[in-house]
């Protein structure tokens, strides 16, 4: 299976931007006390237990009778400066800055924003983290093809917390000192919880200021055909198991190897491979040892 190409956001859609009013209106009609309601309040509840496999898949497609036009598809789109009360900051070209700005996805991403950030808030506490304090993103939905035009992706830069430590893409951590990678590898780990694809540093070259996390290959399980998953299993054993092995998106037989012994340390239960459940329970305890700095 191969992903998508995604290339990194210079400049998110400031242009081609409908007008506000129009877009409340459309989004009110097309969504408030419709599907998005409803898999707003399935996946909110699913946020404490551990059973997870039932909300999937979490977003139903409207009727095609109640899809709007293509041309005026786009107007269906939530604004939003925070995800969940959590500021989303954008820093391309002012590093700092705090304004608050308008991003823009659809109801079902949004929603799925926020039982993401309620996952990275909860698997970071016991690391003595404190509280997100404000996410930095170069882009949600952007005028162009793909996830982003679909308003179905986020490029993720930089997480702050309170106690002043961070993770940022933005500043290639992936590729930073040991205590870097691991906590990079949490958050990308949080990310692929919730999304897939989720591309990031060792990816490729594009992705290396940022993670880009998406609903295009749905639902959240570890395949051994994505260069991704592969690549992430592999520098996840390398930096909690001291593997050793090539981060080349290839699974072969010491990738094998290595994700079966992950599996044993971690006690996953299941088959990560098939079970959407048993992945998001090994991709929660590698974030935990991610952001405790300790290996397994
Ligand atoms: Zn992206």
């Amino acid at each position: 299976m191969q992903e998508p190409q995604d290339r990194p956001v210079g400049h998110p859609g400031t242009d081609a931007r409908p007008d506000k009013d129009v877009t409340s209106r459309i989004d009110r009609r097309l969504f408030l006390g419709g599907v998005g309601a409803a898999t707003t309040a399935a996946m909110l509840a699913n946020t404490s237990g551990t059973a997870y496999a039932a909300e999937e898949p979490a977003f139903a497609p409207l009727p095609a009778e109640m899809q709007p036009p293509a041309s005026a598809s786009l107007m269906a789109l939530k604004t939003f400066s925070r995800i969940d009360g959590t500021p989303v900051y954008y820093w391309r070209g002012n590093r700092g800055n705090t304004t608050l700005r308008d991003w823009r996805c659809t109801p079902a991403f949004y929603d799925r924003l926020v039982v993401w950030i309620r996952d990275l808030r909860r698997l970071s506490e016991d690391g003595g983290f404190g509280n997100v304090k404000f996410l930095v993103s170069a882009g949600f939905y952007v005028n162009r093809s793909g996830q982003h035009g679909n308003g179905t992706a986020m490029d993720l830069d930089l997480v702050r917390w309170g106690g002043g430590r961070q993770s940022s893409p933005l500043d290639g951590h992936h590729a930073g000192d040991r205590t870097r990678r691991r906590r990079y590898l949490a958050v990308d780990a949080t990310c692929r919880r919730r999304f897939r694809y989720v591309l990031d540093g060792w990816y490729n070259a594009a992705h290396r200021d940022h993670i880009h996390a998406d609903f295009g290959g749905l639902p959240t399980k570890c395949s051994k055909g994505s260069s991704s998953d592969t690549k992430f299993v592999q520098a996840m054993s390398n930096n909690f198991m001291g593997a050793g092995i090539a981060v080349d998106g290839v699974w072969g037989p010491q990738t094998e190897k290595w994700f079966n012994r992950a599996r044993n340390r971690l006690s996953i239960e299941g088959n990560p491979h098939a079970s959407i459940d048993s992945w998001r329970t090994m991709l929660a305890r590698v974030a935990r040892h991610g952001f405790r700095n300790e290996a397994f």
